[in-house]
């Protein structure tokens, strides 16, 4: 494959200005021209419902200093979006009318919130929701907040530490339980209470109104400020319109993240990724390393290298005074195996699936990560016993 001479980048996001500095520390002398709804520059999402919710940040991390873009002849377009993607003759057309010819391109276009039919209320997925949360999060109110997933947990934290009286929704028996399972589901919700959160589990949004929020058993919630956390869905209007093989809610690409059109890759939340050595078939990860790591991973398959990418989903988050960590990829099925103490909130937690190591999640305990990567990363075999008593790098 001939090196490549004009490379366009859709989605200023995490994955795609990650592809863009790949490409130049890969020597790539080329053109890039990257493209972005959003009109600022490409900034990283997690502070958005940590920091900078809770008023400790103004800005989240930016990917690039200011300057780097245009150092690096990186032509970024703010606020232009790009509207049609045509693999058979190579062109883009972007919101400014104009049509653009390239010879690779990478899809990073990212997610947007998922909405419920008629619902009304926040969503955080920018920073301009973020900076629009932060400013309703004012002491005595009261936030409803659909969704017990990680957003909705983080916004329930943010939102106690501004005084607010929170209420989380969400039709589910326990915060998380879809990632973590109930014990660990439970762990969370715990914390939360511990912190003043209101919960209604069990139950879903019924409707909504102007003025409230009806639930599915009845009760009937008057807030101040709603927040709307249930997920998020891949951005694959592009990829959908131009004819591309779509697979567990994205955009299907092999090992070398390559999509079924010739010389179009993506990369990111929209990447469906096949043959993944360790997690199966396909598998598709939301998550900020994933972002950052298939970005730099797809620089190296635009420029015609022939690498795999083989890293395990690796996931974050901080609520109150607990941080974590989660590597791998388990099911709630799979058998939990618990090393420390989950009462004080110090512990590791194990997935097994038939002996062997799926993932692990370590709670507020920060020296354990080199080993637990490594044994995630072989999915060890391994017994409960071991991971409970054993010298965790002894048995890598
Ligand atoms: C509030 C929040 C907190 C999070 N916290 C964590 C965390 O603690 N830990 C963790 O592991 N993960 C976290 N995540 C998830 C993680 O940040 C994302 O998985 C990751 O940022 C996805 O990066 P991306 O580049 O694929 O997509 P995005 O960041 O969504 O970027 C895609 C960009 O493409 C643009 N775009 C879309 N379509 C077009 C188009 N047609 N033309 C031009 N531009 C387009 C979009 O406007 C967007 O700017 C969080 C996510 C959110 C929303």
């Amino acid at each position: 494959m001939a090196e490549p001479q004009r490379i366009v980048i859709v989605g200023t996001g995490l994955a795609g200005a990650s592809a863009a500095s790949a490409l130049r520390d890969r020597g790539y002398d080329g053109k890039i021209t990257m493209f972005g709804t959003e009109r600022h520059r490409p900034y990283e999402l997690p502070a958005l419902s940590k920091d900078v919710l809770l008023g400790k940040a103004a800005e989240p991390a930016w990917v690039h200093e200011p300057g780097f873009y245009s150092d690096n002849e990186i032509e970024l377009l703010l606020g232009v979006s790009v509207l049609d993607l045509r693999p058979g003759d190579h062109t883009i057309v972007d919101s400014d009318g104009a049509v653009r010819s390239y010879d690779r391109l990478l899809l990073a276009t990212g997610s947007r919130p998922r909405v419920l039919p008629g619902a009304q209320g926040h969503v955080l997925r920018t920073l301009d929701d973020s900076l629009a949360l932060r400013s309703a999060l004012c002491e005595g109110r009261h936030v409803v907040i659909v969704g017990a997933g990680w957003i909705g947990c983080e916004v329930a934290s943010a939102a106690r530490s501004h005084g607010c009286r929170v209420t989380v929704v969400d039709p589910l028996a326990e915060p998380l339980v879809r990632v973590l399972g109930a014990e660990m589901g439970a762990m969370f919700r715990g914390l939360h209470e511990e912190h003043g959160v209101e919960f209604e589990l069990g139950t879903g949004v019924a409707s909504f109104s102007p003025s409230g929020v009806r639930l599915d058993n009845g009760t009937e919630l008057l807030p101040d400020v709603t927040v709307l956390a249930v997920g998020a869905t891949p951005r694959l209007e592009l990829a959908e319109a131009a004819g591309l093989e779509l697979a567990s809610g994205g955009v299907a690409v092999d090992a070398l993240l390559r999509t079924s059109a010739p010389d179009v890759f993506a990369a990111g939340d929209i990447a469906a990724a096949q043959d993944h050595p360790r997690h199966g078939d396909r598998i598709r990860v939301e998550h900020w390393a994933n972002a950052k790591d298939q970005g730099t991973h797809v620089a190296g398959s635009l420029l015609g290298m022939d690498e795999p990418y083989v890293k395990s989903p690796y996931f974050f988050t901080d609520q109150y005074d607990l941080g974590m960590e989660y590597r791998g990829l388990a099911g709630p099925d799979d058998e939990l195996v618990v090393r420390g103490d989950v009462a004080a909130r110090e512990f590791i937690a194990f997935w097994l699936r038939g002996g062997r190591l799926r993932a692990a999640m370590n709670v507020n305990v920060w020296d354990h990560g080199t080993a637990l990567k490594a044994l995630v990363d072989a999915q060890a075999t391994v017994t409960p016993e071991q991971l409970k008593e054993s010298d965790l790098g002894a048995l890598v």
